[in-house]
């Protein structure tokens, strides 16, 4: 086989079908979130970037940022190996400590990632108790899908957010059959929530325990900001709650949390917790930092939200097609592969606006989207010049506004 050919053969067929990815060349600045420098073309340029997953800004927190220096001076960059042999620093113990306590679980568990927290625990989980069978939300994560399928035991996929479909599947399983039902809280393409109280309801009358990813909640939901089962008054009804460092709590890292069998479990028998080395102390610090002073400002979801609201009702008067989320994601619907890629990059080109496009595989064909996502440090300024931007580049795209496309459907 002619190896170089396939692989440029394959990347000419992306190309081709408008799928291949273009990263924006990015320099965070410190201290002017939202604000970043783009390097393009031979020249640097600031733009505002507004489809950040750093949802609260904390990445560049004086908080977080003191703590990752003081744990980089006193530990050094490397954690030194895998958790198991010489890797355990005292920092990842506090930070499971304050994941357990802050989830209000006995135990928590952490992971380089999220992706591969959901990856580890769901296979480990399927491969390891006899005949069980997973129950996933057609919309799941990649990471949870690849998790699930690794994992080799029986699945049902149950339709979106759909607790009496879901029902349906646990009603026909074998009544003695261990299950687990997979899903996330906040879906982050969508910005849609999960009905976790029926879910949860379900669930426990079929026996089987709830896996929840609030990746796109934790930070940003709940008084303390655990999650949208804090904030329900769920979170004893869900047996593992799964999330990550890297979105609002603006670090990197994944974790679980759960009870003390349980996380002892994924411990012990998780090839991607054993194997793995873990994250360097300075980042476990920096993870702490921005925890703690998470659980202690309220004001910053407040604000959050209010910022989200704000930009969804200024776009849609404005006529821009945004799907109508319940939570602080904005889909801005085009429907295009094509469109939306030449949208983002007219934003960024002419207007400084960073804005990734979201196509095919990330969400069905025809549904094409930029996907926005206003932080507590977006201000008027900054969205006067968003709003104004958007339509400037949807009247020389001549992309459909709200109204055109709901009479196209
Ligand atoms: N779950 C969901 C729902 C996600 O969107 C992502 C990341 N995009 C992950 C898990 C993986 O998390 P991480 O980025 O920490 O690997």
């Amino acid at each position: 086989m002619d190896y170089e050919h396939y692989f440029s053969k394959r990347i000419a067929d992306l190309k081709a079908e408008g799928r291949y990815r273009v990263f924006a060349d990015l320099e965070r600045i410190c201290g002017r979130f939202p604000v970043a420098l783009n390097h393009r073309d031979g020249k640097t340029v600031e733009v505002v970037v507004w489809c950040s997953n750093d949802y609260l800004g904390m990445g560049q927190r004086p908080e977080v940022i003191a703590a990752t220096h003081e744990a980089l001076d006193r530990c050094g960059a490397g954690a030194g190996g895998t958790r198991n042999i010489s890797g355990t620093n005292h920092y990842h113990v506090l930070l499971e400590e304050e994941m357990a306590d802050f989830n209000a679980k006995e135990s928590a568990l952490l992971f380089t990632s999220g992706y591969v927290a959901n990856q580890t625990v769901l296979s480990t989980l399927g491969a390891t108790i006899p005949g069980c069978i997973i129950f996933s939300d057609e919309l799941n994560h990649n990471s949870m899908i690849e998790g699930i399928r690794h994992g080799r035991s029986p699945k049902q996929i149950f339709r979106h957010n759909d607790a009496q479909d879901l029902e349906r599947l646990l009603a026909a399983a074998p009544k003695d059959a261990p299950k687990l039902v997979a899903f996330e809280s906040v879906y982050s393409m969508d910005g849609d929530i999960a009905p976790i109280a029926e879910i949860c309801d379900v669930a426990e009358k079929y026996g089987a325990m709830t896996y929840l990813d609030e990746v796109h909640a934790v930070g940003m939901y709940g008084e303390q900001g655990s999650g949208v089962a804090e904030r329900d008054g769920l979170r004893d009804r869900i047996t593992i709650i799964q999330g990550t460092m890297a979105k609002a709590i603006g670090v990197v890292g994944g974790y679980i949390a759960a009870s003390n069998a349980c996380v002892d479990y994924a411990r012990s028998f998780g090839p991607g917790f054993i194997f793995s080395s873990s994250m360097p102390p300075a980042t476990a610090a920096a993870c702490l930092a921005s925890v703690q002073y998470l659980r202690k400002h309220p004001e910053l979801r407040v604000k959050h939200q209010e910022r989200a609201a704000t930009c969804k009702r200024r776009l849609s008067e404005r006529g821009i097609p945004v799907l109508p989320s319940v939570s602080h994601i904005i889909p801005v619907m085009v429907g295009n592969a094509s469109l939306c890629k030449q949208a983002s990059d007219l934003l960024l080109s002419d207007y400084n606006i960073y804005v990734q496009p979201i196509n095919y595989p990330t969400v069905p064909v025809g549904t094409e989207r930029l996907r926005i996502t206003p932080t507590p440090l977006h201000d008027d300024s900054m969205m006067d010049h968003l709003i104004e931007s958007f339509c400037a580049v949807w009247d020389r795209l001549g992309i459909a506004k709200a109204q055109e496309q709901k009479a196209a459907e």
